[in-house]
């Protein structure tokens, strides 16, 4: 048979690479907190695959791209997407939906909406905006409702996540920032010697942290990873700490103590940096102030108090200034404030730390050691403190960094690993999300804590319930919780791209439309660059992006005129700010000339990102213009100034739920995102399961594979059972994501505990937010773009249940049915 003649292999390949075009798109997976913009390939219209991003910056052109960024791009095509527009038939919650067209579902929106506005006014609708899918201020998926809030004046619920405020608190009570200088990039690690990565697992969640740990050991860092589960960090680690739930700051206050006892504290770096030297009133708690609003050192030279102005001012020329001891000044007792450090941490010993956090004293001992000696070191950490008191843990870890000088120090530094890896860029979002609008009205900010109280009351005042970007009956804690909330509610609408666990308690569920098929920005990790999120392929469902739908649903309620803007329109208001790194480019980005170059450097430096603390030419934004890590002076009437181990919470601990739940998070999902792909589902055992400690299974009569379930006062998950080495014995681990009607009956999320309210918005949360009111932020943190304690609303894993075998009938859960098709 004759051959037809084949072209060569490399025209095989330029023939087939002519075929294939690219735009960017952020990827849906962003809540790994990288927020990865990814090329995606585009072939004979329809997505061929997913590529990390080449950049134009010289110091840094690889971007990066995880598991789950590589599988995204089979996403829109998805047959479990949702398709159209949802109405309930029969009871909420039953599962039985009838498809309706946009016109119909936007009408009658729009006409409830209307109707509880005139009956019981805007702010008994209720709008909940907590990105899973994006993250908030990024995107049109959360700009455009907020503008909907915002002109509609309805209640918004403060939902930040107590966890992911860790950092910030530290800072606001350190230096006043508004913003973590913890939050860096990881390409400052390279070159150190010590790393801990504490309370994370960047290896499998974090890639461009992850390229950067592996850059670091290859130079020679050692690594070191504290935790409380052996997961990937930990394999790739140079040694594995196990961690008892919750019970970091003990070693964190462990390593403290052994500093200042042992009088090992980078002591000019603390007397030029810091407040350490400054005086403390020992009966008020204040800072010592002389009439002028000096502040008060202790000079052993003269053997009198001096003055220094606030916003650092500096020390009186020839003055030998003490970091510790008490004094007398007029008859009245001082103490310098890291004198008060020190006495307050002489209880954490090597010891205490050993029975708390389950370690050897010893080890606790060297890894304190360790931390002092080594010529440069740095302390990783992210969101796996998930804990009610990783705030503190978080401040403790900062104190380590200062107290050892190397907050700011070339090499060495303290970091949240997590978001914003770059340069932070800053659009000119607020005339988007908080227009102008109606005279007097606008969205009504509630903190977490007091929105629950009143909504899951009998008497609850809202009538309405508008779902954006989250899926909060899966996500947050106790699933009752929010079953509570929306009874005897007139309207619950969820928009989304999937049927979520929100979705089906719903009245409406509107489809969203994927990043790969709508126009947007991309921030997050962009490697410093503006890029322009390009439809890749025509919306695969019949959805509709947030710029329509809710110009649409404005139309409804008579507030069209001011939703008149077309997405390249709120693009260039977007592209209009001040921030330097934007406005500095030239000629000035627009949406014109991003559509014609698709990305645009920012005009970043080209180091990474990282306040200097060692600057001396930076004065802090707190009134001393120091450091106030040690004590902080806002916490004394909380007996807070000095930082201390806060016990967990103990909800539900008891002999009858003996076991902490730890609803880890895994790489091949994140949160409920990426749970219908049969790949990642695949990847990660087909069906959810309970894991468990092999000992502590035996322990309870449990084998592989029995069905199992995980129950405490309110409520319980079935699954079959996986024996585990690296879950600790005393934790049950279920995988966080799956969907409910994944589970074979219940769901974690009936059993994680309710920590919004009095357990995560206690004193010290309440100080805070008080606090950050007086520094002259805005009530609701998302005008801002910033976080603030307002509230946890995440689940914590110090949260207790108990096991047993399930050997009952499995009363299934709801799979969602569509009884009439559109
Ligand atoms: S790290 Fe997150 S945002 Fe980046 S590719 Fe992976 S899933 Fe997507």
């Amino acid at each position: 048979m004759r051959r037809m003649p084949q072209p060569a292999k490399r025209e095989r390949e330029e023939f087939r690479m002519s075929e294939e075009s690219f735009v960017y798109t952020a990827c849906p997976g962003w809540g790994d907190h990288d927020y990865c913009a990814l090329k995606t390939i585009v072939k004979d219209g329809k997505i061929e695959r997913m590529e990390r991003i080449v950049y134009s910056a010289p110091e840094e052109p690889d971007g990066h791209i995880c598991q789950k960024g590589c599988l995204a791009g089979r996403q829109p095509y998805d047959p479990k997407r949702l398709k159209k527009p949802l109405k309930r038939v029969g009871e909420r919650g039953e599962g039985k939906w009838e498809e309706i067209s946009w016109d119909q579902a936007l009408d009658e929106i729009g006409e409830k909406l209307c109707k509880i506005r005139d009956e019981y006014g805007p702010d008994k609708v209720v709008l909940w905006n907590l990105g899973a899918g994006v993250p908030a201020q990024y995107s049109f998926e959360n700009l455009m409702p907020f503008r909907f809030a915002n002109t509609f004046g309805v209640t918004v619920p403060l939902g930040s996540i107590g966890l992911d405020n860790g950092p910030f608190y530290a800072e606001f009570y350190n230096a006043g920032s508004e913003f973590p200088r913890t939050v860096i990039d990881p390409r400052i690690m390279v070159g150190t010697d010590l790393i801990y990565v504490w309370g994370c697992n960047p290896i499998e969640n974090q890639m461009r942290c992850a390229q950067n740990l592996v850059r670091a050991r290859e130079a020679g860092a050692r690594i070191v990873d504290l935790g409380l589960i052996f997961d990937g960090t930990a394999g790739f680690a140079d040694e594995f700490v196990a961690m008892k739930p919750a019970s970091d700051g003990y070693l964190a206050m462990a390593m403290v103590n052994y500093i200042l006892q042992n009088d090992l504290q980078a002591s000019e770096y603390l007397l030029a940096r810091s407040i350490a030297a400054y005086l403390v009133d020992d009966e008020t708690g204040l800072l010592a102030r002389d009439g002028e609003g000096n502040y008060l050192v202790w000079d052993a030279a003269s053997n009198a108090a001096v003055p220094v102005a606030p916003k650092a001012g500096a020390y009186p020329e020839g003055a030998d200034i003490p970091l510790f001891g008490s004094y007398q000044i007029d008859g009245k007792s001082y103490t310098t404030a890291l004198q008060k450090l020190k006495d307050a941490a002489a209880e954490y010993t090597f010891e205490l730390a050993a029975e708390k956090c389950g370690i050897g004293a010893e080890d606790a001992e060297r890894l304190a050691r360790d931390w002092v000696e080594a010529e440069n070191a740095f302390i990783l950490s992210g969101y796996g403190l998930r804990y009610r008191n990783s705030n503190e843990t978080y401040r403790q870890f900062l104190l380590l960094g200062a107290l050892t000088g190397r907050l700011g120090k070339p090499g060495s530094g303290v970091f949240e690993a997590l978001q914003l890896q770059s340069w932070p860029l800053v659009f000119n979002d607020l005339p988007i999300s908080c227009p102008d609008g109606v005279p007097g009205v606008k969205s009504v900010p509630v903190r977490m804590g007091e929105w629950f109280a009143k909504a899951e009351a009998p008497d609850s005042p809202y009538k309405a319930l508008i779902v954006c970007s989250g899926n909060p009956v899966h996500q947050q804690p106790d699933r009752q919780r929010w079953l509570d909330v929306v009874d005897g509610m007139e309207l619950v609408v969820d928009y989304d791209v999937w049927l979520t666990d929100t979705g089906e308690i719903a009245d409406y569920v509107l489809p969203d439309l994927m990043s790969f098929e709508r126009e947007d920005l991309i921030t997050g990790a962009c490697y410093n660059h503006i890029i322009l999120q390009e439809p890749a392929i025509e919306p695969q469902v019949d959805g509709h992006e947030p710029v329509w739908v809710f110009s649409e649903l404005a139309k409804r309620v008579g507030l069209g005129d001011y939703f008149t803007m077309s997405i390249p329109e709120y693009i260039d208001i977007r592209l209009q700010t001040q921030y330097p790194l934007i406005a500095g480019v030239q000629p000035p980005v627009t949406y014109e000339r991003l559509k014609a170059e698709k990305m645009i450097r920012a005009a970043a430096p080209p180091e990474p990102k990282y306040t200097p603390y060692l600057n001396p030419a930076e004065v802090l934004d707190n009134e001393t213009g120091r450091m106030e890590i040690m004590y902080s002076e806002k916490l004394a009437e909380l007996d807070m100034a000095t930082t201390k181990v806060l016990e967990p919470n103990k909800i539900g601990k008891s002999t009858e739920y003996p076991y902490q739940l730890f609803t880890g998070r895994q790489r091949f999902f994140m949160q409920s995102s990426f749970t219908d792909d049969p790949i990642t589902v695949k990847l990660s055992g087909e069906t959810p399961a309970t894991r468990l400690n092999p000992v502590q299974a035996q322990r309870l009569g449990l084998a592989e594979d029995d069905m199992v379930e995980v129950f405490n006062e309110r409520g319980h998950v079935v699954t079959r059972l996986v024996l585990d080495e690296s879950v600790p014995d005393g934790t049950v681990h279920v995988w966080f994501g799956w969907r409910r009607r994944q589970f074979e009956e219940g769901t974690y999320a009936e059993i994680t505990h309710q920590c919004a309210g009095k357990d995560s918005q206690g004193p010290l949360e309440d100080k805070w937010f008080a606090d950050w009111l007086a520094a002259g932020h805005h009530p609701n943190p998302y005008v801002e773009s910033m976080s603030s304690l307002t509230g946890s609303t995440d689940c914590y894993w110090d949260s207790w249940c108990d096991i047993r075998k399930f050997e009952g009938e499995i009363t299934p859960n709801p799979q969602g049915t569509i009884v009439k098709e559109a």
